[in-house]
């Protein structure tokens, strides 16, 4: 294995930063390999020899970075995964990306993504789906399943995605890497191509804690383009911390039980007394509406993209199919440019918002996520995180769960509950089950990423975990 392939995202922006690497040979390695990628992980990467104008002083040290399909690129398809997007070259860049360019990472690749970010296995892109590199029978999870698979495999040193319900933390889990999704309004959504907007957050995909905290120094901050982007109260620090010494973590009952697979069960046991040898308390506790979390965002997230995708008509971009008349090529624009599952959200959030329903339906549904986010206010006040297994299972097989629409929502009980509160949560990879990845979650409360990160930070040198076999 070559030696640029073992450094971490950190060790070579440090190598670059003393002059000790070449920010071009770095890139060309990256580009190389991206270009060489089998799994399907990219919708586009960019062939330069050298990137356009980066400056390798700032502190992503000119390390090349895999995008998510949705993030708005100046010139480069942006498609969201979707037919309807297909070739689309936004005019402007994303903020976040813009800041990640800003503080000197460039764009190498483009990564697949479930339509829309709608899906947890990236089997319903558009552009065919990303295979996992532990395993290319089996799925990288979704929806930012392409970024996961990528720096899984290193293609990509690092990358971001976004998470609505879990899209983030359990790709990362199933592609044994970190991905950590930051307190809504951390990130500005601006050039985001929007799913659910109440819920939609970037974040960062990498090999460990402090390829996280990087990024997400980096992509954090307030935005005139966004009013929801607050950024953080204080500067992401690099995490340090050796130990758990004092940390409260609360365990819930609801996640962490029925559902489970016993090999995800038994990794997290493994990470919760490796937790207590670190210093922590561990003590059960409850969540008592977290389980009705899928019910409520399977309402908020559609009724809200039925909204969001309501743009995409033939008329401003993409993709058009001719019509009878324009009524005729609104349809079957539609029809033609969206693929299934999309179609399905659209109905679903579509009726869930008529008139007279919405009470029964929409306006439940957010009681329902109030009651959620007071579960964790009170846990709060007891606990410093609340842990708990990222997805149910590990990696599955492609194509088990595409013709079960609601065994594949099953996959984001466990991430679904701290989306609606709109806290912050990590996902590190804690152990292998069958021979496959693991994911242990780890949330806090809204702003806590500097000690989330901290506390992952401990827990990962303690696990030890070695992702080095799925290098492609
Ligand atoms: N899997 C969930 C869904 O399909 C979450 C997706 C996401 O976080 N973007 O909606």
């Amino acid at each position: 294995m070559s030696d640029l392939l073992d450094l971490t995202a950190a060790e070579a922006a440090a190598r670059v930063h003393a002059g000790d690497l070449e920010r071009g040979e770095l890139w060309r390695f990256y580009r190389d390999r991206a270009l060489a990628d089998d799994l399907n992980a990219f919708t586009w990467v960019c062939t330069d020899d050298d990137p356009e104008a980066i400056d390798p002083s700032g502190s992503l040290g000119g390390v090349p970075i895999g995008i998510k399909d949705l993030f708005c690129t100046a010139g480069v398809p942006s498609q969201a995964g979707s037919k309807i997007l297909e070739d689309f070259r936004p005019p402007y860049t994303a903020t976040a990306v813009e800041r990640l360019m800003n503080a000197g990472a460039p764009v190498l690749a483009k990564t697949n993504q479930d339509e829309f970010a709608m899906g947890s296995s990236t089997e319903n892109s558009a552009y065919g789906p990303t295979l996992n590199p532990w395993d290319r029978t089996r799925v990288p999870g979704g929806s930012s399943g392409g970024s996961a698979a990528a720096v899984a495999a290193g293609t990509v040193p690092w990358a971001i995605g976004t998470d609505t319900g879990g899209s983030i933390r359990q790709p990362a889990a199933l592609c044994g890497i970190v991905g950590l999704k930051p307190t809504y309004g951390a990130v500005s959504r601006y050039g985001m191509i929007a799913f659910a907007s109440s819920l939609d957050q970037a974040g960062p995909f990498t090999r460990d804690t402090t390829d996280a905290a990087l990024l997400l120094q980096a992509m954090a901050g307030a935005d005139p383009c966004d009013s929801t982007a607050l950024g953080l109260p204080e500067p992401v620090k690099l995490p340090d911390a050796t130990d758990l010494k004092g940390i409260r973590l609360g365990v819930p009952e609801e996640l962490t039980g029925e559902g489970i697979e016993a090999g995800v069960l038994e990794a997290f046991r493994a990470t919760l007394d490796l937790a207590r040898e670190l210093g922590a308390t561990v003590e059960t506790t409850q969540l008592p509406h977290a389980p009705h979390g899928l019910a409520a965002y399977y309402l908020i997230a559609p009724a809200e993209c039925s909204s969001n995708l309501a743009r995409y008509d033939g008329v401003r971009y993409g993709f058009r199919a001719n019509g009878r008349d324009l009524l005729g090529m609104y349809t079957e624009t539609r029809e033609q440019g969206f693929g299934a599952e999309v179609k399905r959200r659209v109905m679903l959030g579509t009726y869930a918002l008529s008139s007279g329903y919405y009470d029964a339906y929409y306006g439940r549904a957010q009681k329902v996520r109030t009651l959620i986010a007071g579960d964790f206010e009170r846990a709060w006040e007891r606990f410093d995180f609340i842990v708990t297994p990222t997805a149910p299972g590990v990696a599955f097989e492609l194509g088990a769960k595409t013709a079960d629409p609601l065994a594949m929502y099953l996959n984001d009980y466990c991430t679904v509950p701290m989306s609606l509160a709109g806290t912050p949560a990590i996902s590190i990879p804690n152990g292998l089950s069958d021979g496959l990845p693991v994911g242990f979650q780890i949330a806090g409360p809204a702003f806590s990423e500097n000690r989330i990160l901290d506390a992952a930070h401990a827990l990962e040198r303690a696990i030890g975990f070695d992702g080095s076999r799925a290098f492609a």
